[in-house]
């Protein structure tokens, strides 16, 4: 095998924003029963590491185009994490202040990473779950005078995946067969803006969302109250915790409703968030491919399509983090810090051994 080249993009990047997006799809190769070829959708590669990144972009650019937000205007939002340290991102390159709310629950490395990138992170306290974050965020905006980013409510969400993702996406796969495209929601902007787009242009490929089995809220078939700005007004009957960090929160947010009116899914699917874990190992360890829980949690899903699948079935499934954010999280529970005992029988078994000995 001759050794790989590269030649680079052929062009310069005037911002770290214009690297936003154009992810790659990637085929499973070996932890994929034969029946099925599988490719993930790995968003990791956006600049700050997650899905959010669009979100936060269009959120930000939006505002600008419709003067809502205001050169040094602080901008506010309610974010467990990856929306957060994509708006950290884009404030940081367009010079825009931010606070993010966020309850204490969430790991660790999340809040440093944003207070990195320059943004201030307000802690909730956990009893108030997502709720409560999202209260505070308000309240500070409406205190303030700060743009709230909204990204439950605002059409920037949707319409950026649809511009975007679902753009990819039908490029990618050109020509070639997509029978599943596979995903979670936790405003649900990824579900709403692609399906627009493969309804209209891929009509035979079947949207299969998923949400945590634990917190079926979707599944429950209430839908919360909401005022007229579209926000909720009350904590979804059916939530509770779950491992599943990024994924549904305790309300069905207004940007998901757009996908439950309008046929935007073929079959919703619980997932175990142990499921999850395992699967976000497997596909680390075994493909090479490091992602978050929720990107675990949709390939573990993919997998129990693929048992009743068509032969020769392609899939595409979502991976919308990296797994570099789940340090302190459930996702390492396990992972050694010492030397196991294999690795101490490997150390030994060569001379400077002896020499550590005496
Ligand atoms: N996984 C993770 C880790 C996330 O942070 C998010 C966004 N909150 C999602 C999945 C779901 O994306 P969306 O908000 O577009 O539904």
């Amino acid at each position: 095998m001759a050794i790989r080249t590269t030649n680079g993009r052929g062009m310069r990047y005037d911002s770290v924003l214009d690297t936003v997006g154009n992810t790659p799809s990637i085929r499973i190769n070996r932890i994929a029963p034969d029946n099925v070829t599988v490719y993930v959708k790995f968003e990791a590669f956006n600049p700050a590491g997650s899905v959010k990144d669009r979100l936060a972009l269009s959120i930000i650019e939006a505002a600008e185009r419709d003067g809502s937000l205001k050169p040094g205007q602080t901008v506010v939002e309610a974010t467990s994490g990856n929306t957060g340290i994509g708006l950290a991102m884009v404030c940081a390159a367009k010079g825009y202040p931010l606070v993010v709310t966020m309850a204490e629950s969430f790991s660790v490395e999340r809040r440093r990473l944003m207070r990195f990138l320059g943004a201030k992170v307000v802690l909730t306290p956990k009893g108030l779950k997502g709720f409560g974050m999202y209260t505070k965020a308000k309240e500070l905006a409406e205190e303030n005078g700060w743009f709230l980013a909204s990204q439950f409510e605002t059409s920037a969400n949707a319409d950026i995946h649809e511009a975007t993702t679902a753009r990819e996406i039908l490029a990618d796969f050109e020509g070639e067969r997509l029978d599943y495209w596979v995903t979670g929601y936790g405003t649900g902007g990824t579900v709403s803006g692609v399906s627009r787009v493969l309804r209209k242009e891929r009509p035979d490929t079947k949207i299969i969302l998923t949400e945590p089995d634990n917190a079926a809220i979707l599944g429950s078939g209430y839908i919360n109250t909401r005022n007229e700005a579209n926000q909720p007004t009350e904590g979804h009957p059916h939530f509770n915790p779950h491992p599943i960090q990024g994924w549904t929160p305790d309300f069905i947010p207004y940007v998901l409703q757009e996908a439950i009116d309008h046929g935007g899914y073929d079959e919703l699917l619980p997932v175990a968030g142990a499921d999850g874990i395992a699967w976000s190992r497997r596909l680390a360890a075994e493909e090479g491919i490091f992602t978050g829980i929720s990107g675990g949690s949709t390939f573990a899903i993919a997998m129990e399509l693929a048992k009743d699948a068509p032969d020769g079935s392609i899939m595409l499934v979502m991976l919308p983090d990296t797994g570099e954010r789940y340090l302190s999280t459930p996702l390492f529970e396990g992972i050694a810090e010492e030397m196991t005992e294999e690795e101490h029988a490997i150390s030994l078994s060569t001379p400077s051994a002896q020499m550590a000995a005496e």
